[in-house]
């Protein structure tokens, strides 16, 4: 059994778009009020909750371009328009609800790193396509991005391993880090000139000395788990050629059937093959250094499924 970590608090809920939008808070709310408890029960001993904390600026700025933060936190203020062409609403408070991500993605990050807890899930974490410079998809701070700077350039990691199996191409991480020989980066995804963002084909491999360090495997429409656990396979014969010291999940729950937005038919069982496989690789290979975040997904039932598939696997080995 692993010590689990577990990102909660109502802070958790300030994220949230003006209705209509998908991305709500009601979604993280019913894993808190629905899912949780249970695992609480559960697992009294070996899962815990920890507290949302915001990020500093310096952490911000260890990614973000200092003029876009600025820009992010004078939206807030006013509350209206627009972050990016039309997906991304600024709302009141949206700098700190964004930062409160950051911050709690990177306190579960030093958390494991001083051995407090094995493993750790932040549901509202997993932010992947907002870059450095600019918000997109419902993203405004990349969480992902600024856990893996911190990684690479304050803990001075040799290798992290983002494995990315949210519907949607993690386009944040993938082109920021395109360069970056250091960060590994796994995406299976819905292909993209079927979905948004458009993005991640299998001959973008990573550029300059990165090549061959960035692996995408887009499915097409209608892809279920059969289709996802034969690319798994490709992806650990792919990892086996790395030494990475850290694993980050971004486990996103819109590639299960009847997502409002996606057209993949998985089921929660893809959440579990792949958690509990990088489990086992990280126990063997990185010091159990493994993190979860929540990603995307907009069927509210199926978000459940997904994440309580997460979370029991990075609790049992
Ligand atoms: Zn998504």
């Amino acid at each position: 059994m692993c010590r689990v970590g577990v990102v909660y608090g109502e802070e958790a809920l300030l994220y949230s778009f003006p209705e209509p939008h998908p991305f709500r808070s009601d979604r993280v709310k019913r894993f808190y009020d629905e899912v949780l408890p249970e695992l609480l029960k559960i697992y009294p001993n070996d899962l815990v909750t920890v507290k949302l904390e915001l990020a500093s600026l310096e952490e911000l700025l260890l990614y973000h371009d200092p003029e876009y933060v600025d820009f992010v936190k004078k939206k807030s203020e006013l509350g209206y328009g627009y972050l990016d062409y039309g997906d991304t609403p600024a709302f009141k408070g949206c700098f700190e609800a964004s930062s409160y991500i950051v911050g709690s993605t990177l306190k579960l990050v030093k958390m494991m790193m001083k051995g407090e807890v094995d493993h750790g899930f932040n549901p509202v974490g997993g932010l992947h396509h907002a870059r450095r410079d600019r918000a997109a998809g419902f993203c405004i701070f990349n969480d992902a991005s600024v856990a893996i700077k911190y990684l690479l350039e304050v803990v001075k990691l040799k290798q992290v391993l983002y494995i990315d199996i949210d519907a949607h191409h993690g386009d944040g991480v993938f082109y920021d880090y395109y360069f970056d020989k250091k960060l590994i980066m796994v995406d299976i995804h819905q292909d993209g000139r079927t979905l948004y963002p458009g993005t991640g084909f299998t001959y973008e491999r990573g550029g300059g000395e990165a090549e061959g360090t960035k692996l995408n495997i887009p499915l097409m429409p209608g892809a279920g788990d059969e289709e996802f656990i034969e690319a798994w396979n490709t992806v650990e014969e792919f990892i086996d050629r790395f030494n990475p010291e850290f694993i980050i999940l971004q486990a996103g729950a819109d590639g299960l059937s009847g997502d409002p937005l996606t057209g993949l038919m998985y089921s929660e069982r893809v959440h579990e093959h792949a958690t509990s496989r990088l489990h086992k690789i990280a126990e063997e290979r990185c010091n159990g250094r493994l993190i979860a975040l929540g990603g995307g997904g907009y069927n509210r039932e199926n978000i459940l499924k997904a994440w309580r598939k997460v979370l029991i696997n990075l609790l049992n080995l």
